[in-house]
C-alpha cells in the first residue's frame, strides 16, 4: 500500500458480529476516499476480516488498511454449538486490551504515526474511555435504526415504566396483564417519536433492565450506550435524517454533541443499472435471470438470526405447497431442519445457497417478495429493490423494524400469529404474490414512494459525497 503522508490517523474498531462490520468498513472506505491524506487502520478479528474480503470483494482505498486483532477465544477452547452469544462475550471481555494492543502494533508498523481519532462501532462502548485515555477524538457509528438508538437512550425510563405497568416488580419478558391491556401491548407514548412502538417491540435487554442478566457483558454493554454516546465528538448514523420523524431526530439531536446522518452504508443506490456483484459465487443472479418477473420469494434471516427448527420445516412446507419459485440464503447447519426429501423434490422450484449477494438479489426484477427477519439493513435493501416483505422478526431491533414495515410504511405483512406455520405462510404468500391486486398494488406504491425518498436523500452519487466530507471534518484535528 502507498503510505498516507498526513498527520491524522484514524483507528477504526469493528464489532465483528452480525452485519456490523460491513457498514463500518463501507464508512471507512468512503471517508478514506474523501480524505486521501488521512490514514485509516481498520482493526477487526481475523475471522471477520476474512468474511469481509470474501463477501464484499471491494477494493480498499490506498490509505485504508485492515489489521487483525485477537478474538478473545482462549487457545484450545471449543465454542458451544448453538450459543452464538458465547463468542460475543469472550470477544467483549478481551476487546479493550485487544484493540489497545492492535493500535500499538499499527502505530509501530506505520513508523510511529500516532492515532488521532477512534472511529468505532457504537456497541464498543469502551471506545469512549480508550479515546479519553489517549486524548484523541471519539466518533462512534450507530449501525441499527435511529428509533432503536432512542430506545437505548431511554432504556432506564422504559424499563421503569414497564416494570410499573407489570405491577411494580421487576419486568419480565412477556409482562403480566394489568387492567384490560397487557403491558407488552402498550405504546411507548412517553418517548419522543416512539409512540407507534409497543413495549413488546423493544429489544429484550431493555425490558430486562439493570437487574436481570447482569452477568451478560453484551447486555451490560448495550445498557452503557446511553451513558457514553453523549460524550462522543459526534455520533454517525447509518440512516438518512429525511426518513425519520422530526420529533425523533430533534430529540436525538438534543442528546448528543453532534449527530451526522451518512445514509445507509450497505445500500446500492441509485438503481438501475447495478454495479457488478463481486460475490455471486453461488450463481444467484444467473438463476434469477431465468425466472419470471416478480415471481420469486427470496428468503434470508440475515447473519445471526434463526427460527426454531419446526418453523424452518413449516416454511419449507409452505413454499413447496404454494409452488412459488424461491431463492433461500440458508446457513449450512440449518439444512438439517428441512423436511425429508425437500431438497430433492424442490430442485427445480428453488435454489438454496449459504450466502447470496443480497442487495443485488433484492434489486433483481424476478424477486416478488422478501421473507425476512426484518434486519435493519435488509429492510432498506428490500425498499430500494421495491420488494414487499413478509416479516418474521426474530431478535434485537427486528420487531421495531417490523412495526415500521407493516404499520407505518405499510410495505409488508407480518406472518400470521408471529411465527411460521404452513397454513399462515401459504396465506401470506398468496397475499403478497397472488391475485389480491389491490393490496399488492398499494404496498408497491408505498414502497416506491419510500424508495424515492431514499434515492433523493442519497444524492446523485449514491451516498452523498457531502455527507462523507462532513464526517471527515469531525475526525481530523485542525
Ligand atoms: N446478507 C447478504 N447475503 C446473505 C445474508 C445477508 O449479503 O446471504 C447481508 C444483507 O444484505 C445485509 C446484512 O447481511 O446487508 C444483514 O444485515 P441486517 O441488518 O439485515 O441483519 P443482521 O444480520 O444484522 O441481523
Amino acid at each position: 500500500m502507498s503510505q498516507s503522508s498526513g498527520k491524522n490517523h484514524v483507528a477504526v474498531l469493528a464489532f465483528p458480529f452480525g452485519c456490523h462490520p460491513w457498514p463500518l468498513l463501507n464508512l471507512a472506505s468512503k471517508l478514506a476516499s474523501a480524505a486521501p491524506d488521512v490514514r485509516f487502520s481498520f482493526l477487526n478479528t481475523a475471522k471477520s476480516n476474512q468474511k469481509l474480503s470474501a463477501t464484499s470483494g471491494a477494493h480498499l482505498p490506498h490509505n485504508l488498511k485492515s489489521y487483525d486483532v485477537v478474538d478473545g477465544v482462549p487457545e484450545g477452547h471449543v465454542l458451544t454449538p448453538g450459543n452464538p452469544l458465547e463468542e460475543v462475550e469472550l470477544f467483549l471481555e478481551a476487546a479493550p486490551e485487544s484493540f489497545r494492543k492492535g493500535m500499538d502494533m499499527v502505530v509501530a508498523e506505520t513508523g510511529q504515526q500516532k492515532i488521532t481519532c477512534i472511529l468505532n462501532d457504537a456497541f464498543l462502548v469502551f471506545g469512549c474511555d480508550l479515546a479519553a485515555d489517549m486524548h484523541v477524538k471519539w466518533v462512534p457509528l450507530y449501525v441499527p435504526a435511529p428509533y432503536d438508538l432512542s430506545a437505548h437512550i431511554y432504556s432506564a425510563l422504559l424499563h421503569e415504566t414497564y416494570a410499573k405497568a407489570c405491577g411494580g416488580g421487576e419486568a419480565h419478558g412477556n409482562g403480566g396483564a394489568v387492567g384490560d391491556l397487557n403491558p407488552i401491548d402498550k405504546t411507548l407514548d412517553a418517548i419522543p417519536g416512539l409512540s407507534v412502538m409497543r413495549f413488546g417491540d423493544l429489544p429484550p435487554e431493555i425490558l430486562q433492565g439493570n437487574h436481570s442478566n447482569s452477568s451478560s457483558i453484551f447486555a451490560r454493554t448495550l445498557r452503557g450506550i446511553s451513558d457514553v454516546l453523549p460524550r462522543a465528538n459526534a455520533v454517525v448514523m447509518n440512516s438518512f435524517q429525511e426518513l425519520n420523524s422530526t420529533i425523533l431526530t430533534d430529540d436525538l439531536k438534543s442528546k448528543f454533541q453532534d449527530i451526522l446522518y451518512v445514509g445507509f452504508l450497505t445500500l446500492i443506490v441509485p438503481t438501475p443499472p447495478l454495479p457488478p456483484s463481486h460475490s455471486d459465487a453461488t450463481g444467484c443472479l444467473p438463476w434469477l435471470d431465468e425466472q419470471k418477473l416478480t415471481s420469486v420469494a427470496y428468503i434470508s434471516f440475515g447473519t445471526v438470526a434463526a427460527v426454531p427448527p419446526h418453523e424452518f420445516a413449516a416454511l419449507a412446507e409452505a413454499l413447496e405447497a404454494s409452488c412459488v419459485p424461491f431463492l433461500w440464503s440458508l446457513r449450512e447447519n440449518f439444512k438439517a431442519f428441512l423436511p425429508n426429501g425437500f431438497l430433492e423434490r424442490t430442485r427445480k422450484q428453488g435454489k438454496i445457497v449459504p450466502w447470496a449477494p443480497q442487495a443485488h438479489v433484492l434489486s433483481h426484477k424476478a424477486v416478488g417478495v422478501y421473507i425476512t427477519h426484518c434486519g435493519y439493513n435488509s429492510v432498506f435493501e428490500s425498499i430500494v429493490g421495491e420488494v414487499p416483505m413478509i416479516c418474521r422478526p426474530i431478535l434485537g431491533d427486528n420487531k421495531m423494524n417490523g412495526r415500521m414495515v407493516e404499520d407505518v410504511w405499510e410495505i409488508g405483512v407480518r406472518v400470521e400469529g408471529g411465527v411460521f406455520t404452513k397454513k399462515g405462510m401459504v396465506k401470506s404468500l398468496e397475499l403478497v404474490l397472488g391475485h389480491d391486486d389491490q393490496h399488492r398494488r398499494r404496498m408497491k406504491e408505498k414502497i416506491r414512494d419510500l424508495k424515492e425518498l431514499v434515492v433523493k436523500a442519497a444524492g446523485p452519487d449514491g451516498i452523498d459525497k457531502d455527507k462523507a466530507q462532513t464526517v471527515t471534518t469531525k475526525i481530523q484535528n485542525n
